[in-house]
């Protein structure tokens, strides 16, 4: 590969996704490269899910203002993309009389951000909101405003519309170096080289390794694990609202949350560690968790969980603050590194920022005509009504055929997932767009499924077929070739 673009966008995040689309708006040649085998499958994947309200961070930093435009901006968003998004609000909660004045700064802190709406409530009025809270509670922070949504759909839905409005989007591309040169920059990859007037960093964990490719070494970014468990399904209605406990100096405490899919989420703890790979769980972690969540809705227990998770926090320890800036050592180089939590929440409102940054580097932008804000719609067998779910399926008989019974998830889906722009190239690809193998049984009946029609659609072989892109092949062999081998042998 030796292309040429303007812009060069490094990291398929929700982050990378977002500032693509918002970019695609105007006249520019814009690539996006993504190291692993999908977009959102780094910190995008494994957080909680919430479109903060913007009552948590300072109103002194780009954060505090960022989430609460970033929060107003989603309802358009989702308009035109389609994807997830419930504003099911969020209540911080006190069960000590000496947290009331906790709550009332964290109140004056949104107020002072932007947050509409909020009140404090007391007394009757708070079980009415959520009857199962542990009945010591005296209080709450109600923020109607916060929102959830659906993480991975949210950046396959910005990749899908940035690809289709001309942005090209490179998966298994990772930046190995970078030369600056006076009026460009070649960012070599492992797939060749990109030739590009302005790169903008936007890789996540590892925006700090990006960084010093040019030379910029005074970021950097630390891994915050964090863990969670996820309910049945069953349990997902179980709650209203996010609930939050009153926050800790260092997080937000242990969250409890509905999912737009219907499941309940628990989680995170908070531990700095070392490595950027290490997205175990543990078993005293997520006890703590448990423990946790226990003291907001004490009816929670392990019954329930079907699965467990980590993701990790790119924070920038020194400012714990958002960098957006065009760097002052290298031309043309655009930061968006240190994006923590609310990054899911600012997302909308980065793109925007790094909008007017672009234009300040390039002398202004000129508008796109072309640019489409609409996704064609996704089909959610599952949400259909009986009677829509009968005309599907007349319509295109592989509505008709359930590959996983826990979600259920139609071939028709499946298939559509694989040959929509960005499209899914794996079983967790998959997955992540359409939720099959995310039920109760976690896959085991529907992923040899899927392995077959990633076969046929993608025209591979089955040892071909990975879990997740890399070296993650499922099948190594045929059994029938393996066992000839060793009669033979
Ligand atoms: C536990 C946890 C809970 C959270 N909860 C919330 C929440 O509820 N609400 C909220 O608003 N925010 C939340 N966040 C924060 C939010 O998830 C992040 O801010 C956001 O996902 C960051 O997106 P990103 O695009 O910057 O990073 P990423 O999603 O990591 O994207 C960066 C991409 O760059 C790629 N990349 C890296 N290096 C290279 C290279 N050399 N070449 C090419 N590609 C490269 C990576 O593979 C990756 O896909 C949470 C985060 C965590 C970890």
């Amino acid at each position: 590969m030796n292309k040429e673009a303007d812009l060069l966008i490094i990291g398929g995040g929700v982050v990378g996704t977002a500032i693509a689309r918002e970019l695609a708006k105007y006249k520019l040649d814009i690539t996006l490269i993504e190291k692993k085998s999908d977009v959102g499958s780094g910190v995008s994947k494994a957080n909680t899910g919430l479109i903060h309200a913007g009552f948590n961070a300072e109103a002194s930093k780009i954060k505090g203002r960022l989430n609460v435009e970033g929060n107003k901006m989603y309802d358009q968003l989702k308009e035109e993309l389609k994807f997830p998004f419930e504003r099911r609000g969020a209540l911080v909660v006190a069960q000590d009389e000496d947290d009331i004045p906790r709550l009332e700064s964290i109140l004056e802190n949104g107020k002072k951000n932007g947050v509409p709406d909020l009140e404090i409530i007391k007394g009757e009025k708070l079980f009415e909101l959520e009857a199962d809270l542990n009945p010591d509670s005296v209080a709450a922070l109600y923020a109607p405003t916060a929102a959830i949504v659906c993480p991975y759909e949210l950046t396959v839905a910005l990749a899908e519309n940035a690809a289709v409005n001309g942005v090209e989007v490179l998966l298994n591309t990772a930046a190995k170096s970078i030369e600056v040169k006076k009026d460009h920059k070649v960012v070599y990859t492992n797939r060749g080289q990109i030739k590009a007037k302005v790169v903008i960093n936007a890789a996540g964990l590892y925006a700090d390794e990006v960084a010093k490719m040019v030379g910029i070494d005074d970021i950097d970014i630390t891994p915050r694990k964090g863990e969670y468990h996820v309910y049945d399904k069953k349990l997902g209605s179980q709650i209203n609202h996010t609930i939050f406990p009153v926050p800790t100096g260092v997080s937000k405490g242990i969250v409890v949350t509905p999912t737009v899919d219907g499941n309940l989420l628990v989680g995170p703890n908070a531990q700095e560690i070392d490595d950027k790979t290490d997205i175990s769980t543990t078993s005293q972690g997520l006890e703590n968790i448990l423990q946790g969540a226990k003291k907001t809705l004490p009816k929670l227990s392990r019954r329930g969980v079907i699965n467990q998770f980590t993701g990790l926090r790119p924070a920038y320890k020194e400012t714990g603050d958002f960098i957006i800036e065009a760097s002052d050592k290298v031309d043309g180089f655009i930061n968006v590194a240190g994006i923590q939590s609310p990054g899911l929440s600012s997302a909308p409102a980065i793109a925007k920022m790094v909008r007017e940054i672009l234009a300040e580097i390039l002398g202004g932008l000129e508008a796109n005509k072309d640019f489409n804000p609409y996704r064609q719609e996704v089909v959610r067998f599952r949400e259909l009504s009986v009677q829509e779910q009968a005309k599907l399926i007349k319509e295109d008989p592989r509505y008709g055929e359930v590959i996983c019974r826990c979600e259920m998830v139609t071939k028709g889906e499946i298939i559509d997932s694989i040959n929509r722009p960005v499209g899914a190239n794996s079983v967790r690809a998959v997955r992540r767009r359409t939720r099959a193998g995310m039920g109760r049984c976690q896959g085991g009946f529907c992923g040899p499924r899927v392995v077959d029609i990633l076969v046929k659609e993608l025209g591979i072989d089955h040892t071909e077929v990975t879990e997740d892109g890399g070296d993650s092949r499922i099948l190594l062999e045929r059994a029938k070739e393996s066992l000839l081998k060793e009669v033979s042998e």
